[in-house]
């Protein structure tokens, strides 16, 4: 087996062991980088110089017998809007293509301080607007499963590079399903946190109240470790919560009696019948093994996905207000007043789907829209988050489907908004609710496809989200990560 193969809690283990190097690691994904990504397309900027100096340093530390992080020497990707000074921040957008971040992240702050290696920054759709990664000025990520079709997004990046092993780990962010459902596409885990259990300072904004910045890894234990690396309150994110926050680990919990509602009146979305019927059968195994499944109705998630794309465009369309050609990244030339200087580099700078949003967004908040849209959305957002909140009473975990089918052609859906936006119709309640998700895999559709399975938790109830994904993850077979050939 390759380096690049291995999970971050083995890699971490060998390098503990001194049997390999983060310097040896390091070369393993930067070896697979330059050979897949001209097809995959998953890197933005691959800092190799960088990563090797920061192994080499790591690996100094190991042996002067410096006690050192699981994290310490493995080499992670971050989604191209988190912010790492002296890097490129793109954000997938002509508007900050040569942008250079004057500082670090939080998230990136704590990778660093535990002595991760950061290998580059990540391909995203623009300003995280997306399914699939094809708003991305920098090109569409393929899905390294089938070049033909999309890896999914916003974080389509982290989720192709992760499943491959050109990075062991990334951190991707999620607003509506930007972490989940790119990695049910690729086949690898991922985690959308409790809303303010992790720093957004540092994070380019898209939505506020909905973003949270979270992990894509090869497996649920390495998710978990991720999550123990990022979680935490910070002075600099005043939405954080400080809290204790315990070390996040699997496998120690007896999970007889787990109590697993199944909201069937969304099974309807599923348009793909593979899809039905292997997350089915991952319910089966779960019950076959002691879990309790109850039928349940989330009565509101029909407004969820109308709710989600006013509120998320409202607030884009002011978090995208600075981006004027006077402070930030791309200005217009030839220019010859101030308002032609915010014209000329607006409708140059933002490609089409975030002039769509910024649009759509100022509308919903303009005088006489606002109560008949906005206010309307965040009210049917408050009912959600009321009545999940009731269930958690009754059920310890809910669990859909992350994705009604199977990764799509690129090409597919880009000319049509309103069937990308049904791409998210089961990932967005998490956002609007603020509660974690995790998407897990669980088998591969009769096309070769990944599937992957939702599961939510009560906020703050991660511990209770990755008993459950790891269990199920011992039951199901794994697709077959990465793939040779690409
Ligand atoms: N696909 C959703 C959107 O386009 C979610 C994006 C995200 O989570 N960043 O808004």
């Amino acid at each position: 087996m390759q380096l690049y193969e291995m999970t971050l809690h083995q890699l971490s283990e060998m390098l503990a062991d001194k049997l390999i190097s983060s310097k040896e690691l390091t070369q393993s994904v930067l070896e697979r980088i330059q050979s897949l990504d001209s097809k995959l397309n998953a890197f933005i900027t691959v800092d190799s110089n960088g990563a090797l100096k920061q192994a080499e340093s790591v690996d100094n530390k190991r042996l002067k017998g410096d006690s050192l992080c699981v994290i310490a020497g493995i080499p992670i990707g971050l989604k191209d809007n988190i912010c790492l000074k002296n890097m490129r921040t793109t954000c997938g957008s002509k508007m900050l293509e040569n942008y250079i971040s004057p500082y670090n992240a939080t998230v990136a702050q704590k990778l660093l301080a535990a002595d991760a290696v950061i290998v580059g920054k990540l391909n995203m759709d623009e300003f995280a607007m997306g399914s699939s990664t094809e708003n991305s000025y920098f090109g569409v990520t393929r899905n390294p499963y089938d070049i033909t079709k999309v890896a999914g997004g916003s974080s389509g990046g982290c989720a192709a590079a992760v499943s491959c092993g050109e990075v062991i780990a990334a951190l991707g962010s999620d607003t509506g399903g930007s972490v989940r459902q790119p990695a049910s596409f690729c086949g690898v885990v991922g985690l959308k946190p409790t809303y303010g259990s992790v720093s957004r300072y540092g994070l380019v904004a898209f939505a506020s109240s909905l973003d949270q910045i979270g992990p894509v890894c090869k497996c649920v234990k390495d998710t978990a470790i991720m999550y123990s690396a990022i979680v935490g309150g910070d002075k600099l994110d005043m939405t954080s919560q400080n809290k204790e926050y315990p070390n996040f680990e699997v496998g120690q919990k007896d999970l007889k009696g787990l109590r697993i509602g199944l909201p069937v009146d969304m099974y309807e979305n599923i348009t793909e019948p593979d899809v039905l019927e292997r997350f089915e059968n991952a319910i089966r195994l779960l019950e076959k093994n002691g879990a309790r499944i109850r039928r349940i109705s989330i009565a509101e998630t029909g407004y969820a996905l109308p709710a989600y794309y006013v509120i998320s465009s409202a607030e884009a369309s002011s978090n995208l207000a600075r981006f004027d050609g006077v402070r930030y990244g791309f200005r217009a030339q030839n220019i010859q007043s101030i308002d032609e200087l915010f014209v000329k580099t607006r409708s140059q700078g933002f490609g089409d789907e975030c002039k769509r949003r910024i649009m759509l967004g100022t509308s919903v908040l303009s005088e006489g829209y606002y109560d008949e849209y906005y206010s309307k959305a965040v009210k049917a957002a408050k009912m959600m988050t009321h009545n999940v909140k009731q269930l958690f009473e009754s059920v310890d975990i809910i669990a859909t489907p992350t994705c009604a089918e199977t990764a799509f052609d690129i090409g597919k859906k880009v000319d049509d908004p309103v069937k990308m936006y049904n791409s998210d119709i089961f990932t967005v309640l998490a956002n609007l609710t603020g509660v974690p998700a995790i998407s897990v895999p669980c088998g591969c559709a009769g096309n070769g496809l990944p599937v992957g399975i939702q599961l939510m938790a009560d906020s703050f109830c991660e511990q209770t989200l990755f008993d459950a994904a790891y269990w199920l993850e011992s039951l199901v077979n794994a697709p077959e990560r990465g793939c040779e050939d690409v």
